[in-house]
């Protein structure tokens, strides 16, 4: 191995995580030639989450990244931890042939198991990373709420009596200082935490591990064979297995994935810190999304100030004005907050797939694929993260159980793919005021 430590240009996504980081590691340009055991594509939780499993394991891994470890969606989201799988119901279709009457047992366990991974890890390798439980969906309508009920009743039936409470109007003011809502769940399994800080984290215990980390690195070619290799401008890697954790922001292999994932923009912003009013206004602490198909999400950041993130733009362009589009969904929802400044505002791109169901896969007998959560990646992501280090490690059983789902996949993808989702939307949000 002949890998220099030369680090490159490669910058943080300004936002108010990377304003507030507490690790300023910088990993290496990979040059030169390097050989492990799986080498992984792309420095978000996938990447990061299967490189801890993987070297918890005993192999030896490298990651690399184009840009710096968590510079996509896993470094700019809400922070938001819960139980909501995109594709859920896709998922129980499809599985139900594999798994039979068990797959409302598998759907139940995926909810969570990624809740329980992120707390072990944390607690484990003592990653600072604001952590914290509690959340409501909040209901604005009456048919949200008894989609709630729903989810409540199934709850208490597999032993989370004590973790659930349905609260009415009165509830969620008592949670909450705003007008909005009619009822809510609150959860205390859910959690919210600093996204970027846990990536950097995991990234730094997988490095403890052993594994290799390069940023500033874009993978230009994954070449397949009984060795394969990634291929970078200044290096290579010859591995074993190659893991492919590039979710939206890869084009790599065309042939086979291109027009399986498309882009949405999610916009987010800070106010200054609030103060007291924070208490105030959600003296909780709790994490808060809607019930709506396009939904407002927020919470409180460690420093009292208020994130909050809304809408989703399926154009695959950054909006212009972030604050001035999400400043209305703020002092609608906390009309004490008329004028507040916003410190902050950033958007990023989440990779969304048509029937929203994580897409694994094998791209030849010993290169793998995962992506695609569709908006609800922190929990998945570590799951998913869980099911290839067992898949690449010889235990098949769950990767095989998504692997076999289908996919639809949109020709001329680049053309096509969000004008489709735009009108996917749209219609989900047509149905929206009518239910
Ligand atoms: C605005 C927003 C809000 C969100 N809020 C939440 C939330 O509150 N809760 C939740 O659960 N989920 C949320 N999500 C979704 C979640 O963030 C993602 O699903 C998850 O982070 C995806 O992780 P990933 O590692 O697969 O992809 P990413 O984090 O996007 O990482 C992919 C990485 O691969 C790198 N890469 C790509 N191509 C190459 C290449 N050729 N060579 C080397 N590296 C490459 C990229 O630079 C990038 O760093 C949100 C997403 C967005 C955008």
């Amino acid at each position: 191995m002949n890998a220099a430590l030369n680090t490159g240009t490669a910058q943080r996504a300004a936002s108010y995580y990377s304003a507030s980081l507490n690790d300023q590691t910088q990993y290496p340009t990979l040059q030169g030639t390097v050989e492990v055991d799986v080498a992984i594509i792309g420095g978000g939780f996938t990447g990061v989450a299967s490189a801890v499993e993987l070297a918890e394991r005993g192999l030896k891994v490298a990651i690399v990244e184009t840009n710096r470890i968590g510079w996509g969606a896993s470094g700019r989201n809400g922070g938001q931890v819960t139980g909501s799988l995109s594709g859920d119901e896709a998922m129980r279709k499809q599985m139900r042939a594999r798994l039979g009457d068990d797959v409302d047992d598998f759907i139940w366990h995926l909810r969570f198991r990624g809740h329980d991974i992120i707390q072990q890890r944390v607690a484990r390798y003592g990653i600072d990373c604001d952590l914290k439980r509690g959340h409501l969906h909040a209901a604005m309508k009456p048919s949200h709420m008894a989609e709630l009920e729903g989810f409540a009743t199934e709850a208490m039936l597999r032993g989370m009596g004590d973790q659930v409470e349905l609260l009415d109007r009165e509830g969620v003011r008592r949670h909450l200082d705003s007008p909005l809502y009619l009822g809510a769940l609150k959860n205390q399994r859910n959690l919210h935490l600093h996204p970027l800080n846990l990536c950097l984290g995991e990234a730094r215990a997988a490095h403890g591990l052993g594994a290799l980390i390069f940023e500033n690195s874009q993978v230009l070619e994954i070449i397949h064979g009984p060795r394969p290799a990634v291929v970078t401008a200044q290096g290579r890697i010859e591995a074993k297995q190659v893991m492919l954790a590039g979710d939206v922001y890869h084009k790599l292999e065309p042939g086979q994935l291109k027009g399986k994932i498309f882009p949405a923009m999610g916009g987010i912003v800070t106010t200054a810190p609030l103060g007291d009013l924070a208490r105030q206004l959600n003296p909780h602490d709790l994490a808060v999304y809607d019930c709506r198909f396009v939904l407002d999400y927020y919470r409180m950041t460690a420093d009292g100030r208020l994130l909050f993130g809304g809408g989703a733009n399926y154009s695959g362009r950054d909006s212009r004005d972030i604050a001035g589009e999400l400043r209305p969904c703020i002092e609608r929802t906390f009309p004490a907050l008329k004028g507040v400044p916003i410190e902050f505002q950033w958007s990023c791109a989440m990779g969304i797939v048509v029937n929203r169901i994580p897409q694994l896969g094998k791209l030849s007998e010993n290169v793998w694929y995962c992506q695609g959560y569709s908006g609800h990646g922190i929990a998945t992501s570590h799951i998913m993260g869980e099911i290839m280090a067992e898949a690449i490690t010889g235990t098949l059983e769950q990767f095989d159980t998504f692997a076999g789902c289908s996919h639809i996949r949109v020709p001329m993808g680049d053309l096509l793919g969000n004008p489709l989702l735009a009108a996917g939307m749209w219609y989900y949000q047509m149905l929206e005021k009518l239910r």
